[in-house]
């Protein structure tokens, strides 16, 4: 149910941006959401926004409820600059960057392009992504700080997060934010304003995650940012086959007892979720024929009302028009079709899929292995029922493994890039944020090429 105290008036949220009654009502009467085109001016004037906010409990700002998530931008500035007029344009006041994003660039086109929007317009969000441990050092992690409001091209970052917590555990948490006096250093910086509100987001291991929120008191947590998807909901630790991860249920409802909001990662579950196989698609049309299947992902994560915003990755304007149509209004799910979301997730947790984001953190690997050219070639056969190969007496065992490896030749023509030329090296393992065991998997792969 929507809490009408946490969504945003419309017209108030044009009185914020500093529209008076009669400009807001010209706005209002303005033609709806238009095609995103270069040719045109359209991304210039202001639209119809319909865009559902979230209030931030701390500051009473008006969050977008769908937030932009900048990891995977095109390369072109003048491109990013039109995607994110047409966002702003539309509603949308959440970016999402990194400094590890396009090895730097990314909060360098981030701030290139909402600067040419008034600052009241848009809140940032950034990380200490300190993965490398050349940043474990307090003046390694300091200048790291230092260069995203150079790069950002502000004076103070709205939303800043302690980056892939949980990833190897306490092991790397201490080192990384405690031991060197960063996550202190950090808490001066948020006392002194020139961080807004500070945050962290996990990426597994929970015993993490229950460290941070059992020391809520000490450093007061103005949000976190967790994966959140509806199979993640109940089945994330089942399908990932860690140790310690947890279910987003868990972690949500711990969120939302202590009052800290959510923002929401991995809606779409790495894009899984955006192309379900036909016998769950065609359940969900069944229902609303017309409704993508990202439509009702994002519906199922905006619907819960501790989310403060749903990030999505945009990197083209048909996707970026699509998202800002589901949430402009978001229509929230209803029992019925919770109760039909949770059903085709436990249908869909039956399916072997490899839980990959195609964020490409692991790559390059020394060897060429296209690590996640792979996965998603895997989890493609997964889908098209060529996978898992029934048994080896089966009668269509031997056309269905033969389907495997010729759809393979097709993803990756050069032999050098699949899973076989894997030297088990590991240096990919610690940069995957979901935690796959890449060596482990990709020999899966070749198992299974070899039927
Ligand atoms: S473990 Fe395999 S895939 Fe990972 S970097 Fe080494 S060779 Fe590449
Ligand atoms: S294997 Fe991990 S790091 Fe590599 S692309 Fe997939 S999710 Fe990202």
């Amino acid at each position: 149910m929507k809490d009408p105290k946490k969504e945003m008036n419309r017209r108030e949220f044009l009185r914020r941006l500093g529209f008076g009654t009669a400009s807001a009502m010209a706005m209002m009467a303005m033609e709806p959401l238009e095609v995103f085109s270069r040719d045109k001016e359209t991304s210039q004037k202001p639209a119809d926004i319909r865009m559902t906010y979230r209030v931030q409990h701390g500051s009473g700002e008006q969050i977008s409820l769908l937030g932009f998530g900048m990891m995977r931008l095109p390369d072109s500035q003048e491109e990013v600059n039109q995607l994110v007029d047409f966002a702003i344009n539309h509603g949308v006041n959440y970016f999402d960057t990194s400094p590890m994003y396009k090895g730097g660039r990314n909060e360098t086109q981030t701030g290139e392009a909402l600067k040419r929007h008034p600052r009241d317009k848009w809140f940032v969000a950034t990380k200490m992504s300190n993965y490398d441990q050349r940043y474990w050092t307090i003046d390694g992690a300091k200048s790291m700080y230092e260069n995203s409001f150079k790069a950002l091209q502000v004076d103070h970052i709205d939303y800043y997060l302690m980056h892939g917590i949980g990833q190897n555990g306490m092991k790397d948490f201490n080192p990384r934010f405690i031991n060197n006096g960063l996550l202190d250093f950090l808490l001066k910086e948020r006392d002194a304003g020139r961080i807004r509100h500070l945050g962290f987001s996990y990426h597994g291991n929970v015993e993490v995650f229950d460290w941070l929120l059992d020391h809520n008191d000490k450093y007061h947590w103005d949000f976190a940012q967790i994966q959140m998807n509806y199979v993640d909901w109940r089945h994330a630790s089942l399908k990932r086959g860690w140790n310690k991860d947890a279910d987003a249920e868990y972690l949500y409802n711990k969120l939302d007892k202590l009052g800290i909001q959510c923002v929401i990662m991995e809606p779409l579950r790495g894009g899984a979720l955006g192309r379900l196989p036909d016998e769950l698609s065609n359940q969900l049309k069944a229902v609303r024929p017309d409704d993508s299947m990202a439509r009702w992902a994002f519906r199922w994560v905006g619907s819960r009302p501790n989310v403060l915003t749903t990030l999505s990755g945009m990197n083209n304007a048909d996707h970026l028009k699509e998202n800002v149509l589901t949430f402009s209004p978001l229509e929230t799910c209803t029992e019925a079709e919770n109760m039909l979301l949770a059903n085709i997730a436990d249908q869909m947790a039956g399916f072997p899929t490899i839980p990959c984001t195609t964020c490409r953190y692991c790559m390059p690997c020394p060897y060429g292995v296209d690590i996640p050219g792979n996965f998603a070639y895997y989890n493609e056969a997964v889908h098209n029922h060529i996978l898992p190969l029934p048994e080896k007496d089966a009668a269509d065992y031997k056309e269905r493994l033969q389907a495997f490896n010729d759809g393979l030749i097709k993803a990756l023509p050069d032999e050098k890039t699949w899973a076989h030329s894997c030297m088990d090296c590991e240096e990919c393992l610690s940069k995957c944020p979901q935690q796959i065991r890449i060596p482990n998997q990709l020999a899966r792969i070749v198992e299974t090429l070899r039927g």
